[in-house]
């Protein structure tokens, strides 16, 4: 059987042109990159990953408001989110934590997170969940929200810390920095990822490991780089993380938007 795969990370709106984002869909499409989650980060791009996802049948939308973004979070927003999140199945996302050189205003952050995970939690969406440098506060308040199915992507957290968070229906999403070959925290994480909550990303269209191809069918290498640290075939991982991603999106998985029917 082919193999799938699915790119748990992307923001497919912020490639400088169309024509950029329709062709790495193609190129994704002709590597078996079937299904992907495509990330807005504050409301002046939800409108554009919605139209990707309804003009492009594997890419499922999420909508958030990310902690770099603060700033776009005007009056309204949540009740916003609340009506674009409803427009079509969808997932909560980028929202989180970010305790690093990129982010500000630590109060706020948490309080515009919490308000998205129990946004979340009411419309019964998963969650797609940035952290940087902030995983002790993002545990507590996992713990005291306890929403659906989570998503934490480019997992860079310790691996001490995944049981727990599998626990509270934690997934763990890897990026290409694992082929970084002086990343030995982040290995040691993905040795320690339980298998049913495994998951791989590009974060296309960035791509910041040499080897890695852009756009969303680099998680063909992706999965590669980690089958070999994991000692796994390419194709079973793969086969993995699709199952994963399905079983973490649930209907979404299978839902198309509105006005993206299948072929005529
Ligand atoms: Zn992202």
């Amino acid at each position: 059987m082919k193999t799938r795969f699915f790119d748990a990370h992307d923001h497919l709106q912020d490639y400088p042109s169309a024509a950029g984002a329709a062709e790495a869909l193609h190129l994704a499409a002709e590597a078996g990159v079937e299904l992907m989650l495509c990330n807005g980060t504050n409301p002046g791009d939800w409108e554009a990953v919605l139209a990707l996802a309804a003009g492009n049948k594997g890419v499922r939308p999420c909508f958030g408001l990310h902690p770099w973004f603060l700033k776009e979070g005007a009056p309204g927003w949540l009740e916003a989110l609340e009506a674009m999140l409803l427009r079509v199945p969808s997932c909560v996302g980028e929202i989180g934590l970010d305790g690093g050189q990129n982010a500000t205003h630590p109060a706020r952050q948490e309080a515009v997170f919490t308000a998205q995970l129990r946004l979340a939690k009411k419309l019964g969406r998963p969650a797609c969940l940035h952290c940087v440098k902030a995983w002790g506060r993002m545990l507590n308040i996992i713990k005291e929200e306890k929403p659906g199915p989570f998503l934490l992507h480019s997992y860079g957290g310790p691996a001490e810390m995944l049981k727990e968070f599998a626990s509270l229906g934690g997934y763990f999403s890897f990026s290409g920095a694992i082929m970084d070959a002086g990343r030995e925290k982040l290995k040691r994480a993905l040795l320690a990822a339980p298998a049913d909550r495994l998951l791989f990303e590009t974060e296309a269209p960035e791509a910041d490991a040499p080897g890695w191809r852009a756009g969303p069918a680099g998680v063909v290498e992706v999965v590669s780089a980690a089958a070999a640290i994991l000692g796994r075939s390419p194709e079973e991982l793969a086969a993995l993380a699709w199952a994963n991603g399905n079983k973490f999106l649930g209907d979404i998985a299978g839902a198309a938007g509105p006005e993206a029917g299948g072929p005529a």
